[in-house]
């Protein structure tokens, strides 16, 4: 599969869940990828080795996204490597739910500060090799309770509600320079993340989708693997769910 041939992709929180499986999709159709990892390097030294299987260069890079300096040097230690940037896909996030009423400043500043700030931060230093490209793509992973709210997740919905904005003015500002910029929002989907949801909450949530089911990363990840592609060429500054009919 050769849907990325030539291409570079750096994806954050590339070394589990829903960034894994896009890195690992973006290789397999030729891409050479740059995963960003802050926890396990162990983890991403994995998926750096499945997608050395499918022939293409893959590097690991520590760092901390929310941290604006850090990611300047990472981003400049990225360009040396690669020598060019193609694609951005920005899918590091945390959760730190509660209500409203008894959220502390840290848990809703903190959320903020991966979710949004961290998105910025690499789209604002990867921009300038981004806009060299002849096809430019961003990619950034919103989520539903972006869209809807949800109630237990004031910090997290604001975070990803502030990168629908972020996105669709990425799209306006760099749409001269051809790059493309567009927001996926996931529903429930298998990860690390929703595994500590209580039992009681993944059955309500189950009833409520219309495909009686949890998405797959896989699914998550073929939406952002088009919209890389060349096949998605004049769409920008959209907001796709991949929710299994949750929010139709
Ligand atoms: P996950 O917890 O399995 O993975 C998150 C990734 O982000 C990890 O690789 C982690 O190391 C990385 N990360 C966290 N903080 C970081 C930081 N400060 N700097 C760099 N990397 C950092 O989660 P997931 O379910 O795979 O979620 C991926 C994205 O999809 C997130 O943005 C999440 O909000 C979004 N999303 C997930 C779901 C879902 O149901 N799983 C639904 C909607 C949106």
């Amino acid at each position: 599969m050769t849907m990325l041939k030539g291409k570079t992709a750096v994806i954050t929180g590339g070394s589990r869940g829903i960034g894994c499986a896009v890195a690992l999709m973006m290789a397999e159709n030729g891409a050479d990828i740059a995963v960003i990892f802050s926890g396990s390097e162990a983890a991403a030294n994995e998926t750096v080795a499945s997608a050395d299987k499918f022939g293409v260069k893959a590097r690991a890079y520590q760092c901390d996204v929310s941290d604006f300096a850090q990611s300047k040097i990472v981003c400049e230690n990225i360009f040396k490597e690669f020598g060019k940037i193609d694609i951005l896909v920005n899918n590091a996030g945390i959760t730190k739910d509660g209500l409203m009423l008894a959220m502390s400043e840290n848990d809703f500043d903190s959320v903020i500060d991966v979710n949004l700030k961290g998105a910025f931060n690499f789209a604002r230093h990867l921009s300038r090799y981004i806009m060299k490209s002849p096809a430019g793509r961003i990619i950034n992973i919103s989520s539903v309770s972006g869209i809807a709210g949800n109630a237990g997740q004031a910090n997290y919905s604001a975070s990803k509600a502030g990168l629908i904005g972020l996105t669709k003015t990425i799209a306006k500002e760099l749409a001269s320079r051809n790059v493309t910029c567009n927001a996926i929002a996931p529903g429930f989907i298998e990860t690390d993340m929703t595994a500590t949801l209580p039992e009681t909450v993944l059955e309500k949530v189950q009833t409520a989708i219309p495909l009686k089911r949890m998405g797959r990363t896989e699914e998550v990840a073929a939406l952002a693997l088009f919209l890389a592609s060349d096949a998605a060429s004049y769409i920008t500054g959209e907001v796709i769910k991949v929710d299994g009919g949750m929010y139709a």
